[in-house]
C-alpha cells in the first residue's frame, strides 16, 4: 500500500493542489516581444462572423499565414496583438484557444519556478486566493497541447 501510495506521489505534478489564477485582463500577454496568436479555421469562422465581415474580409485584416498555420497579425512596432485596444481585447469573449488556455502553457507548468517566472509577467498569477483546480489545469494544458 505504501508503495502504491509513493508511486501516486511521484506521477502528481507540481500544481495538484491547484493554482492560484485570476485574469485581470490587464492586457500584458497580448503584447510584448514578436510572436504568433495562432487560430484555427472554426474560430476565424466565428470571429468574422461576430465581426459580420466574410472570411475574406477578416483574412485580409487580421491574419497572417506562417508556414502552413495561421496566425493573428500583430502591430509592426509595438507587437501588440491586432485586436488590442486601450489593453482590452476586443473579441475577449471570442479570443482564440491560446489566449484561453494562458497562463497554463506547458512552459508554465514545468515547475513551480516556471510558474513564479511568469508571475512576474502576468499580474493575475498568485494575486488573490482563487485557485484554479487541477481539473481544469489539465484540460486548459491539454487544449494547449493539441492547439
Ligand atoms: S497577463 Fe495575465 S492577467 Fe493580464 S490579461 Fe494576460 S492572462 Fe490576464
Ligand atoms: S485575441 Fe485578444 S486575448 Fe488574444 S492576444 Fe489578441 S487581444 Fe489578446
Amino acid at each position: 500500500m505504501s508503495q502504491r501510495l509513493n508511486i501516486l506521489e511521484k506521477d502528481e505534478p507540481w500544481y495538484a493542489s491547484g493554482l492560484n489564477f485570476k485574469c485581470t485582463e490587464c492586457g500584458q500577454c497580448c503584447t510584448g516581444s514578436p510572436g504568433y496568436t495562432w487560430v484555427s479555421d472554426e474560430e476565424i469562422i466565428a470571429m468574422a462572423a461576430h465581426l459580420k465581415l466574410t472570411i475574406d474580409e477578416f483574412s485580409r485584416k487580421y491574419l497572417r499565414k506562417v508556414g502552413q498555420r495561421i496566425s493573428l497579425l500583430e502591430h509592426s512596432t509595438t507587437f501588440n496583438c491586432v485586436f488590442l485596444k486601450d489593453k482590452k481585447c476586443q473579441i475577449y469573449a471570442l479570443r482564440p484557444k491560446q489566449c484561453r488556455t494562458y497562463p497554463c502553457w506547458p512552459q508554465n507548468l514545468k515547475s513551480r519556478e516556471d510558474w513564479e517566472n511568469a508571475a512576474k509577467y502576468c499580474e493575475g498569477i498568485n494575486r488573490d486566493s482563487t485557485t484554479v483546480p487541477y481539473s481544469k489545469i489539465q484540460e486548459q494544458l491539454d487544449i494547449q497541447l493539441k492547439n
